[in-house]
């Protein structure tokens, strides 16, 4: 980390500060500009730096203090150069193979969740998405079958070989959504969720983690880290949407965090355009985009009668529109070198 002195520190302030550093344990090497004068602090290991940040950040004469590695380690690029590729019981998300994961918005009965399933795989999905448990901004919203949502993912997914992936809200539950799901989704407005981070961190079950609609690249990343040293290495991550002042569209899809996230991390990244968008005449077009940036794969709301839909019908797509999304997408799969993950057989 880098001290930066404030402009009328005298020689004997930074005298101190050197000091209180060697004092820590590590070297300090002062750099005097014409200016001001900044200390490099060298050797302080990961976990102890936002400590001293803070003490020293506290001294009227010091002005900032800059860490100079990322604020996460396992989920930096350095730590897999080459790439992490999470298995999804044979599924694998973050290859060379992009895959879908496509399925309701909410488990609202049996009937919907088996019409979907069935058009999803039919199209070329192999995970099933469904919430049992919705976040909702009104409490007076429908919050999900719960249990019984989990059953019936469960019992449709084996019908037609796919996999799972649902949210999980309450620390409480980790355990039991763990049994039916083979992805454990981590909502946007949970990636501050501590609690909950660490919890599926001591589970093995793959997390996907969605970007919070106001994180930034950085701290969505630290979100993953809280996973990863809870010593769940299974982690992927997604980009659906943050807020800005735009409000013609539900969030503001930020694509670039695709590539930027490809760059700063191992993990892979996927994107749902349906959140991403909130409107079901923008999802294929930025589906397309999702995948010309790289994405690993694709998480798309997709519901037999958008129109009697409890959640999300807006920015569901009909089952004719997800097979035309993927028609779309294939071209581009190939343009960048990649090939779409075909579901099991059966
Ligand atoms: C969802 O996938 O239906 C959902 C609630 O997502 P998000 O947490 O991104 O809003
Ligand atoms: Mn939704």
């Amino acid at each position: 980390m880098i001290v930066v002195m404030a402009p009328h520190a005298t020689q004997e302030q930074i005298r101190d500060v050197e000091r209180r550093i060697q004092e820590w344990g590590y070297g300090a090497h002062p750099i005097y500009g014409a200016e001001r004068t900044v200390i490099g602090a060298v050797g302080v290991p990961e976990a102890d730096k936002a400590r001293y940040m803070e003490s020293l950040e506290a001294l009227p004469y010091v002005e900032r203090v800059i860490a100079i590695l990322r604020p996460y380690k396992f989920a930096s690029r350095e730590f897999h150069p080459d790439g992490t590729v999470v298995d999804v019981r044979g599924v694998p998300v973050g290859g060379r193979e992009v895959v879908l994961m496509a399925g309701p918005c909410t488990v609202e009965t049996y009937e919907q969740t088996y019409a979907s399933a069935k058009a999803c795989r039919a199209a070329g999905a192999s995970i099933l998405r469904g919430g049992a448990y919705k976040p909702s901004t009104s409490p007076y919203s429908f919050q999900g079958l719960g249990v019984e949502g989990l059953r019936i993912l469960r019992d449709i997914a084996d019908c037609f070989q796919m996999r799972v992936i649902t949210e999980v809200m309450d620390v409480r539950n980790v355990d039991l959504v763990a049994q039916y799901a083979d992805i454990l989704q981590i909502g946007t407005r949970n990636m501050q969720n501590y609690d909950l981070l660490r919890e599926v961190g001591r589970s093995r079950t793959p997390v996907l983690i969605k970007r919070g609609m106001w994180a930034r690249i950085e701290e969505w990343l630290q979100a993953a880290e809280y996973v990863l040293l809870g010593g769940n290495p299974n982690v992927i991550l997604c980009e659906r949407g943050i807020r800005t002042f735009e409000t013609y569209t539900r969030n503001t899809l930020d694509l670039s965090a695709v590539p930027a996230v490809k760059e700063l991390s191992h993990l892979p990244v996927i994107v749902d355009p349906s959140q991403g968008t909130g409107k079901r005449s923008l999802v294929t077009a930025m589906a397309r985009a999702a995948v010309a940036a790289g994405a690993d794969g694709l998480l798309v709301e997709v519901h037999p009668h958008p129109e009697e839909a409890l959640k999300d019908g807006a920015q569901s797509l009909t089952c004719s529109q997800f097979e035309q999304l993927v028609a779309e997408i294939r071209p581009i799969v190939a343009a960048v070198g990649r090939t779409l993950h075909a579901p099991d057989a059966g």
